[in-house]
């Protein structure tokens, strides 16, 4: 029997495991093995490390209706959706209330602040340095006014550390030559990096986890079995038990399922995202470009340029949309003449988002033998090779290098204190356990 069994081989599942071999634990990994349904395969590859402001936010309000009745919008809730997501819509516009934001703020910067280091670390144990690629990202936009809009992001980020500079409409054509159509101004990302692409980035480590000795199985984990306060075994989909000593469980959307049999109740939706993979877009783009009117990114990839983003509020495992990758599509030819979107592959999966964009890194309250790590939203690639150590920290037991408090997953009960940052002083951050 493996010292701890990991429920699932995405971004956070995989570097959890190799950092708990760190520990000398022998570790088994499950996944269900169809690489392209976990989000670490598809998503947009960047090492967002200001991200630290969440999508829920003042002004959030206005924005509802055209989420509602406009479906090329960036976030798009289906109409027969929105009754069964409706609690989880409410705790997430409550999350955006200025307060709430400012807290969420001091929780996701200790998170993110070491993301660039604890992956040079990882990467370079795994012989994969190369996979990181060292080139800030560029937001780019239409106008100054639309950066203006957003000064309550830009200066929370800037009062906390993460960089950034204005590029004028010369400075962009400077340094992205391909870049046209509305787009007049941008801001580098000083801070903020990318991978080469997460999906090889991922399956490279999941290759250095078992040439480390590790035991990766495919079986789709439909039960955990409890004894006595424990997890005692899990069930797969064919029958079979596997009786463990330790879990962690990090199967990032599907994990609420599983937690369920742990009592625990988690308001974790799936917030679907598209993109659109060109192996030969037939334009350089030079940096990974977030585009702000636009509601995507273009990120240049050792295997094309990927097109991703988008938000749509349509529940777990959703039959895809892939008009809503068209779309996304379509309005990056808009600001790239000359792109090529023939060919291109699409896909959609699953963002595993808590209502207030953190994530749950937490042991299981009556069950000493499990830790929880999923719910990363928008950054989970960002944050593997950090969440890995955290979990880690809790599996051993020993202190945390951060208070995890924020990251409680009984945070939306009832009756649960949300931490509050000390009067008058929006930046404080979270004392140590
Ligand atoms: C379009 C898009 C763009 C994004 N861009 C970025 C970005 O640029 N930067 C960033 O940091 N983040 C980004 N994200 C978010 C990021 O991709 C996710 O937060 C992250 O990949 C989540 O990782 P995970 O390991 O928790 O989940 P996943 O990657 O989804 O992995 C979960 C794994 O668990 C397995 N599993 C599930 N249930 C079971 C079960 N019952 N039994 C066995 N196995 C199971 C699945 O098969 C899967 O392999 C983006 C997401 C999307 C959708």
């Amino acid at each position: 029997m493996s010292d701890v069994t990991v429920i699932g081989g995405g971004i956070i599942g995989i570097c959890s495991a190799i950092a708990l071999q760190d520990e000398g634990f022998a570790v088994e990994l499950v996944d269900r093995g169809v690489e392209t349904e976990a989000a670490s395969y598809g998503n947009c590859g960047l090492l967002a490390a200001g991200e630290i402001v969440p999508i829920s936010k003042p002004g959030i309000l206005q924005k509802i209706p055209k989420w509602l009745s406009d479906p090329k919008s960036p976030l798009f809730v289906r109409p027969k959706d929105m009754i069964g997501q409706m609690p989880w819509l409410l705790r997430f516009l409550w999350s955006g209330r200025r307060s709430r934001v400012l807290e969420i703020v001091a929780g996701m910067t200790p998170l993110l602040s070491r993301a660039e280091d604890d992956y040079r670390a990882l990467l370079q144990s795994a012989g994969l340095s190369d996979k990181l690629v060292t080139k800030p990202n560029i937001m780019a936009f239409n106008s100054k006014a639309d950066i203006d809009a957003d000064s309550f992001t830009w200066d929370l980020r800037v009062r906390h550390g993460f960089k950034h500079r204005f590029l004028d409409s010369k400075d962009l054509k400077a340094i992205e030559p391909a870049l046209s159509g509305p787009i007049t101004c941008g801001l580098l990302l000083e801070d903020w990096l990318q991978f080469s692409d997460p999906g090889i980035v991922r399956n490279k480590l999941a290759e250095f986890f078992q040439t480390r000795g590790g035991f990766l199985r495919k079986g789709s984990v439909t039960n955990l079995v409890t004894q006595g306060g424990r997890v005692s075994a899990i069930r797969l989909s064919n029958g079979e038990q596997i009786a463990v000593k330790r879990i962690v469980l990090a199967a990032g959307a599907w994990s609420a399922k599983l937690a369920r049999d742990l009592g625990i109740k988690v308001p974790l939706a799936a917030l679907q995202g598209y993109h659109h993979h060109l192996p030969n877009p037939n334009v350089k783009v030079n940096h990974a470009i977030l585009y702000s009117n636009g509601g995507f990114v273009l990120t240049p990839m050792e295997s094309g340029l990927r097109i991703g983003g988008t938000i749509e509020v349509a529940g777990l495992d959703p039959k895809p949309n892939f008009e809503r990758a068209n779309i996304i599509a379509e309005k990056a030819k808009a600001v790239l003449p000359g792109l090529d979107i023939i060919g291109g592959k699409q896909w959609m999966g699953p963002r595993p988002f808590m209502p207030d964009t953190m994530p749950v890194i937490d042991r299981a309250t009556d069950h000493a033998n499990v830790v929880m790590a999923f719910g990363h939203g928008q950054v989970g690639m960002t944050l593997g090779a950090t969440t890995g150590k955290l979990v880690a920290d809790l599996v051993t037991c020993r202190k945390s290098s951060l208070d995890l408090t924020p990251y409680k997953a009984t945070r939306f009960s009832l009756g649960q204190k949300i931490p509050t940052p000390k009067e008058g002083n929006d930046l404080i951050r979270y004392p140590l356990n």
